[in-house]
């Protein structure tokens, strides 16, 4: 039923109920309500048969025909005639001796008392839980939880089961995807994996910006394996009182236990699963019961069962390491931005339903929209249907996505979530210099990908090099080359604009820290010669101006010094004279950086192989 129907119904109901009490309460009509003078008249002449003497009033039966000593009936003794009253007590130091006189039966009332004192106090409770519920609905609450079970996680688990969210449904971040079909499949046929006795995967973390689809993905995986889909968010487990949150995660596996096989879907894993000890704001201890009671849950649970905890988050840096070792949230799944191609899938998957008109183009409003997530995306097309709407327009135009777009971006820009052409460029540029120095080091790690994309928090793009194979030694020429690499995107930047951003700060931060090691503890440095000076580890402790520097004189420092910056400088001119020679490849990856976002090994090499090759179009 429609939860709107269902709390109007449940209103009528509730208020007819109120009515009914307060007539009860108020207006029997066979009471009859006396004044106190007419009350003593009646007593005098004898009609009043019984009398209950309250603190406020006295009530009691009254007959028509007279009560003289000389009926012989008992004066209590009913007849027909004889109604209800109740009369307001009024003081009156004579009433027990009138009563007595009269030969009235009369006594007090005390479970009455007690009555209202009890009312007293279950009333207000009782509108307070009436009301909390009410509100509780209306907040779009679980329909089936119950105001009364705190304790109990059934108020905030939402069970989902048959979830219509596919894989089909999830656009623009394909190597998340794949690396979910196992689960699926797992999931699907857990009989398969049992028997083969194959390991099964128990936590996955999502990691990923907000908004790049997380919460969609990890549905998907449910809807695919058509499994039930149990979510909750971080943050929920922990803002009642203590004990709560440890209690919720017990309820929560044991649900999963009864739904099996089934995913768990723990949103906002950071709010519940901070370093434990790492904040200085007291009141951790809730938040510590619970994360301790849900790593004794993922320990305790089987494989085999059926259950897979799915888990998101875009701070995994800050999760606390117990949570990430083999055996709980031990595979991890990285969302990045979607980039061009990706940005128009998904602007196509959420315009289905709208009615375009034939001039709009979704891949021009993918181009305008780098570093947009999907979520924005969604915004995007439907404020365009909006803006469309408003307008009377028959189909959603081109300038009505533009209208979008610019309330959208602007939004996202003033965030600094997205950037502006000219710093694009600037990014482009200096990518494409880590590359080409990159791929012209003989011993550099290969470039895998290119991107201009933000990831993370800091980095505007990235340049990923996949090592060939695992290196434990490093020798001079080597970390020459590492240098090289890192120097790169700041002396592109130099070299097209004749200036640096602020951009190459991370890089040269690093670049320093190599030179430095190289020069003061691998001993590297033919000036100073074989020695390792312990002063990169003391860096942290404090220093007073004149205190002297660890285990060597004032001029050692000053000569290291010197030696880093020649180390830097030496590979900044190397690097300077490789991009000069090939100029014509940084701008042509720099150009191929601005118009797909994106370059892939595969495309990287082709476009270094056409030394001349001007604009290329991307195969993969
Ligand atoms: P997150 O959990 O990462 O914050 P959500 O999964 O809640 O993001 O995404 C919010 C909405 O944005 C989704 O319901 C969906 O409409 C849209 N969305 C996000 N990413 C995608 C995507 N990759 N493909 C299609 N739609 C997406
Ligand atoms: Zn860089």
């Amino acid at each position: 039923m429609d939860t709107k129907q269902h709390f109007s119904l449940w209103y009528v109901v509730g208020a007819m109920l109120i009515m009914l009490a307060v007539q009860s309460f108020l207006g029997d009509p066979g009471v009859k309500e006396l004044a106190y003078s007419d009350f003593q008249a009646l007593l005098q002449s004898g009609k009043i048969r019984e009398v209950t003497i309250a603190d406020d009033r006295l009530s009691g039966t009254a007959g028509t025909g007279g009560n003289s000593t000389t009926d012989s009936r008992p004066a209590s003794a009913a007849t027909p005639g004889d109604y209800q009253f109740v009369v307001g007590r009024v003081p009156d130091a004579n009433l027990v001796a009138e009563l007595q006189a009269a030969k009235v039966k009369f006594g007090g009332r005390i479970e009455n008392r007690l009555f209202w004192t009890v009312f007293s106090w279950i009333a207000p409770a009782a509108i307070f839980f009436m009301i909390w519920g009410l509100v509780m609905r209306r907040a779009g609450g679980s329909p089936m939880g119950s105001m009364m079970d705190v304790g109990k996680s059934k108020a905030k688990v939402y069970v989902q089961k048959n979830l219509p969210v596919t894989f089909a449904d999830v656009e623009g971040i394909d190597e998340a995807k794949d690396e979910l079909i196992e689960v699926v499949d797992f999931l699907k046929t857990p009989e398969r994996y049992r028997r083969l006795g194959g390991k099964i995967p128990k936590g996955v973390l999502i990691v990923g910006a907000p908004g790049t689809g997380k919460t969609l993905l990890a549905k998907a995986v449910a809807g695919e394996a058509r499994v039930p889909f149990l979510s909750l968010s971080g943050s929920e487990f922990v803002e009642m009182f203590v004990g709560v949150g440890a209690a919720r995660v017990r309820d929560l596996f044991q649900q999963a236990e009864k739904l099996a096989p089934c995913i768990i879907f723990i949103d906002e894993l950071d709010a519940l699963g901070k370093a434990r000890g790492a904040s200085s704001l007291g009141g951790n201890e809730e938040r510590e019961q619970t994360l301790n009671q849900l790593l004794v849950q993922m320990d305790g649970f089987d494989t085999q069962s059926g259950i897979i905890i799915m888990a998101a988050t875009n701070r995994p840096e800050i999760l606390d390491p117990a949570l990430l070792r083999p055996g709980r949230f031990d595979r991890h799944v990285a969302i990045d931005r979607p980039d061009i191609r990706g940005r128009e899938k998904i602007l196509q998957l959420h315009a289905r339903q709208l009615k375009l008109s034939p001039d709009v183009k979704l891949s021009q409003v993918a181009a305008k929209t780098a570093g947009c997530v999907g979520a924005d995306l969604a915004n995007i097309a439907n404020e365009a249907a909006l803006h469309a709407a408003r307008h009377d327009k028959m189909a959603v135009e081109m300038s009505d996505f533009d209208e979008a777009i610019d309330r959208v971006v602007a939004g996202l820009e003033k965030k600094s979530r997205v950037m502006n052409q000219q710093d694009k460029e600037t990014v482009a540029y200096h990518e494409a210099g880590h590359a080409l120095v990159a791929e012209s080091r003989p011993s550099a790690d290969k470039v895998s990908k290119i991107s201009i994309i933000p990831r993370g928090i800091g980095a505007l793009g990235f340049t990923q090099q996949l090592p060939t194979e695992d290196r434990y030694l490093l020798k001079y020429g080597e970390l020459l080359d590492r240098l090289d690499v890192l120097m790169g995107g700041r002396v592109a930047e130099q070299l097209v604009y004749g200036e640096v951003s602020t951009g190459a700060q991370n890089d040269l931060q690093r670049a320093t820290d190599i030179a430095r090691h190289m020069v003061s503890q691998y001993g590297m440095s033919s000036l100073l010669g074989p020695v390792c000076f312990h002063d990169a580890d003391a860096a942290f402790l404090p220093v007073s101006p004149d205190a002297t520097r660890g285990e060597y004189s004032e001029r050692t420092a000053q000569a290291i010094d010197e030696e880093v910056r020649n180390l830097l400088g030496e590979a900044e001119q190397r690097v300077r004279a490789t991009l000069t020679d090939r100029r014509v490849q940084l701008d042509a990856l720099a150009r191929e950086l601005l118009e797909h976002e994106t370059v892939e090994r595969s495309a990287l090499l082709i476009l270094l192989n056409q030394p001349t090759a001007p604009v290329l179009q991307v195969v993969s």
